[in-house]
């Protein structure tokens, strides 16, 4: 039922806005709040606090349709409802929740997450954005996050409602950092926004954007947990986020197959259509064949996924890994197969395959997932033989 009442929303509303607001690099904010008219925005959320009270399965199809016409669009949905909503639901107090759930979840307030920075990305334990613990019982925060996805909601710069903030509060007895997580508002005295990032390669429906904190005063009922008690949650909160990445490529490489699949029958040269042609079929025959395995890969993985425990690092790292690349592949594959026309972009190939690079940055880059399969399989090697 949702992926039917998805894909209807996406056929009459997001299809038709996708190639201007990409070529103009803007985000659709008239569009975005609509996904909260249809319960999408707090997707895992309880209905106690405005949600829909779905799992996973749901957060991938949903992912998936929307990239199948606007992956930058989808990106805007994917920070806010994955990234921000989903983190505060599951993390959050109650009172936390009672106060900013409601309005994310029915799209009154834009929300987003900001753990990266100018100098770390990938090292993200590095941070060096801080904390520090006022005598008042305040925190006062100083730093800049980058590449902030809903950073800015408009092209006035106005700065994202809520912030999921990631901060350094101090150094464990072992020398590692401490991280703590604190729920910044829109208003409060020294948060604002920073440069937004134009001339992006792709994902340009998606706003991205720097903040900026100086001595940002934050209240104590705004840090979520205990302090040092963020790199748990931050490091389950990946897991969904990646599996949402990956359900995008799912979308991007199922139009990119059917749009060279339908030219490729129409298409004639040398008095056949093209699709007559051995390299042709290589093209559609192994797009289908990666875009089928990354879907069944995907939705396993969203299958046996517990939102509230996490624990599926493994996965959600090799679906992203696989799924991403191959949704790449595929694209180019489908502007090969449309020549000349798959490069502009009226045939819409041309802008998947600039959001699908994306994917194999955002949420944790390929070398990162490499990194992580590599170490847990090396810690519990049971996976490979279950
Ligand atoms: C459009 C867009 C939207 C984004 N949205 C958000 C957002 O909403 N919130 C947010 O917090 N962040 C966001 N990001 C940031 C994104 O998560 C980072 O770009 C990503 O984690 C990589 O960090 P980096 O760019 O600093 O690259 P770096 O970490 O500096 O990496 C540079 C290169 O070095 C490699 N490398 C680094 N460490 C290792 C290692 N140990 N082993 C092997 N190779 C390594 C990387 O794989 C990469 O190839 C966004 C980025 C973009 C481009």
């Amino acid at each position: 039922m949702i992926r039917e009442m998805v894909r209807d929303f996406v056929k009459e509303e997001v299809e038709p806005q996708a190639l201007e607001y990409d070529r103009d690099e803007k985000f659709n904010l008239e569009l975005f709040r609509k996904l909260g008219d249809y319960g999408l925005l707090g997707i895992t959320v309880s209905e106690d606090f405005g949600g829909a009270n779905m799992d996973a399965t749901a957060v991938a199809i949903v992912n998936e349709e929307l990239s199948y016409s606007d992956p930058g669009f989808c990106l805007a949905y994917l920070a806010h409802s994955q990234l921000t909503v989903n983190n505060l639901a599951y993390n959050g107090s109650e009172e936390q929740k009672l106060r900013y759930l409601p309005g994310l979840c029915s799209g009154e307030l834009v929300g987003c997450m900001a753990m990266s920075e100018p100098d770390y990305g990938t090292d993200v334990l590095g941070m060096a954005t801080t904390a520090t613990l006022q005598e008042d019982g305040n925190w006062c925060i100083n730093g800049r996050k980058m590449w902030i996805t809903n950073g800015v909601i408009d092209e006035d710069g106005t700065p994202a409602d809520i912030v999921w903030l990631y901060a350094r509060t101090g150094t464990t007895e072992r020398g590692r950092p401490e991280l703590s997580t604190f729920i910044i508002e829109k208003g409060m005295p020294g948060y604002k926004s920073g440069q937004k990032i134009i001339d992006k390669l792709g994902m340009r429906a998606s706003n991205t954007a720097e903040l900026v904190f100086e001595d940002c005063i934050v209240p104590a009922a705004n840090l979520v947990g205990e302090p040092g008690s963020s790199i748990h949650h931050m490091m389950r909160n990946l897991e969904i986020e990646r599996v949402a990445l990956a359900a995008q490529a799912i979308g991007i490489s199922r139009r990119c197959l059917a749009d060279m699949s339908r030219y490729a029958g129409e298409r004639e040269a040398f008095g056949k259509p093209i699709q007559q042609f051995g390299q042709m079929q290589r093209h559609i025959g192994e797009s289908w064949a990666e875009y089928r395995a990354m879907r069944a890969y995907v939705y396993e993985t969203c299958r046996v996924m517990d939102l509230e425990t996490g624990g599926q690092r493994l996965d959600s790292d090799g679906v992203k890994l696989f799924a991403t690349t191959a949704a790449k592949n595929i694209a180019d594959r489908a502007i090969q197969v449309m020549g000349g026309y798959g490069y502009v972009g009226e045939y819409v190939v041309e802008r998947l395959w600039r959001d699908a690079k994306l994917l194999e940055i955002g949420g944790g880059t390929l070398e990162s997932h490499q990194k992580n399969i590599t170490r847990d399989l090396a810690k519990n090697p049971d996976p490979i033989e279950d």
